[in-house]
């Protein structure tokens, strides 16, 4: 199984799974690029995976559908359009001959779901490269929750983000911690990545745990930034974690 970006809009990527002959996509906000590449290639899609309701996630659904009736598999507790298969924790997804576990991981919206198998997680816009989504439908105890989720999967699982926003997270992870060099490191790396055209998705997992300020939540000098955002005490891991997120949102 092969796994090529199609990137669509502005920073998404859609996510195409292959063999020879058929295709899976994840995300598809757009049916345009997935279409131009089925034929180019001359692949059969098998299937659709959602991840959330947002529309630059599930917009290209109808016109996929109007081209191959195939199942769509999304989140259970959320409206996708032309959904065949509801799915939540606990769930399998087989797919290409490879088993996805869904996962819950609510907070960027409320039912956000993602797959994981084979060493490869889709986590829509959950998890980001240095980041995580923002929080539109849940709250910050139940996305930190996700992403502590997400965390605890093996430090290989390679990480299919939907956005590339990485060189702006690694921005905000050294104003959070100037003196990180792990930061400092991939920001150069990434930077570079970007200059030569290239996405810097997917991500090994074990990488985030040293350069994503918003898994670090229990490090001594991302706490003592966060309360001297807030100018009081913060306890507990998940109220550090809810200051970085509304920090980021005006960064
Ligand atoms: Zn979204």
């Amino acid at each position: 199984m092969q796994i090529i970006p199609l990137p669509a809009f502005r920073d998404n990527y859609i996510w195409l799974l292959r063999d020879a002959s058929r295709a899976v996509v994840v995300d598809p906000g757009d049916a345009a690029p997935v279409l131009r590449y089925l034929a180019a290639e001359g692949l059969t899609l098998e299937a659709i995976l959602i991840t959330h309701h947002h529309a630059d996630h599930v917009g290209g659904v109808a016109e996929l559908l109007a081209h191959a009736s195939v199942p769509v598999y999304g989140p259970a507790r959320e409206d996708i359009p032309g959904m065949t298969d509801p799915v939540s924790e606990g769930c399998t997804v087989s797919v290409l001959g490879t088993a996805f576990r869904v996962l819950d991981i609510p907070g960027h919206t409320a039912g956000h779901v993602g797959y994981y198998g084979a060493d490869t997680l889709f986590c829509g816009d959950t998890l980001f490269a240095a980041g995580c989504g923002r929080i539109f439908e849940g709250t910050p105890a139940q996305l930190f929750a996700s992403l502590e989720k997400l965390a605890a999967l093996p430090g290989d699982t390679q990480v299919y983000c939907t956005h590339e926003y990485t060189l702006s997270n690694l921005a905000f992870a050294a104003a959070v911690e100037p003196d990180n060099t792990a930061v400092r490191e991939r920001l150069a790396h990434s930077q570079v990545q970007r200059d030569e055209g290239r996405p810097t998705v997917p991500f090994r997992l074990a990488g985030e745990m040293d350069s994503n300020p918003f898994l670090r939540s229990r490090e001594p000098a991302v706490i003592r930034q966060s309360e001297s955002r807030t100018g009081r005490a913060l306890e507990r891991p998940v109220d550090v974690f809810a200051t970085l997120r509304e920090w980021k949102n005006s960064f």
